[in-house]
């Protein structure tokens, strides 16, 4: 790579598109004005309440409640066939939903399937904005409830900061450290849930906890806990920030007139007291 070009991609972040030297929004010890990557700065929402936020809750519960339960639904599919109404089945290769019964060479149906899902979800998020993000997908689903737990133990916003900055003493540790169980219970949850798809649910119940399943069934959810664990209780934003495709598919379908939470120069960015005449007319957007 010549001088000149290495001097351009320190300019462009992509050709003929400036890097944008905004510092980043939120407080962090390090200055990343030119990194691709800000190291997550620690959160602490405030509890809020209000139709939006009840409508949150109950979504939550409902979605939760079918993840968990769906697998102990029962099927009449005849003789010598599973009787689980929604199964992965993986060893006769099988895939089960209620009536529907899929072999590996009508994964088509799947594809079509995926498709139309994406195209209500391109529309919902045209219509009503951020929709997935904020109600249906599992990563806010889960974090929400983490969050919860840790209000349960360390208070609101303002108790959850001062403890943060407090030094280790007995009551921080006890905090904590039930915090933790309860979120590594519910991670295992997640995860022991998650193996009901693709055995038959009663059965790997009564055998998972006296060593009787299946190696990968215990693998399964060891990763499953993991990820959750981490995925929920420590990384959050990070996750959709870098992990998740959604954004950048979403930002395709954004233009100045989009209902949309951003924090860009133009709404008077980054916050704080706003000086006259810096970034353009605070709200220009809103
Ligand atoms: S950005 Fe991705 S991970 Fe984050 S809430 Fe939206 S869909 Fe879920």
């Amino acid at each position: 790579m010549s001088e000149s070009d290495k001097k351009r991609n320190r300019r462009e972040a992509a050709p003929g598109i400036k890097k944008s030297r905004w510092k980043a929004v939120t407080t962090s010890t390090k200055s990343n004005t030119d990194s691709l990557y800000k190291t997550r700065t620690k959160i602490f929402p405030k509890r809020i309440q209000g139709t939006f936020r009840r409508i949150k809750w109950i979504a939550l519960i409902i979605m939760l409640a079918i993840y968990y339960f769906v697998p102990f639904i029962r099927w009449d599919r005849g003789p010598g066939a599973p009787d689980q109404a929604v199964l992965i089945d993986f060893v006769n290769a099988r895939f089960y939903f209620f009536f529907i019964e899929i072999w590996p060479q009508e994964v088509y149906y799947i594809t079509g399937l995926l498709i139309f899902a994406a195209i209500a979800l391109f529309l919902a998020s045209a219509l009503f904005g951020r929709l997935w993000c904020g109600f249906a997908c599992p990563q806010t689903i889960w974090t929400d409830l983490f969050i919860e737990v840790e209000r349960l133990f360390e208070g609101d916003r303002n108790a959850r900061i001062k403890l943060e900055k407090s030094k280790w003493t007995a009551s921080k540790i006890l905090k904590k450290t039930g915090k933790h169980i309860v979120w590594i219970f519910i991670a295992m949850a997640t995860g022991g849930a998650w193996i009901l798809y693709f055995h038959d649910a009663p059965d790997v119940l009564s055998h998972f906890f006296t060593g009787g399943s299946p190696l990968t069934a215990y693998v399964f959810v060891a990763m499953l806990t993991a990820s959750t664990y981490l995925l929920a209780g420590f990384m959050r934003e990070q996750v959709c920030i870098y992990m998740c495709p959604w954004p950048r598919i979403q930002a395709a379908m954004t233009d100045v007139e989009a209902l949309n939470v951003t924090y860009r120069s133009d709404r008077g960015e980054p916050r704080g007291p706003h000086k006259k005449g810096r970034h353009g007319k605070v709200g220009a957007i809103v």
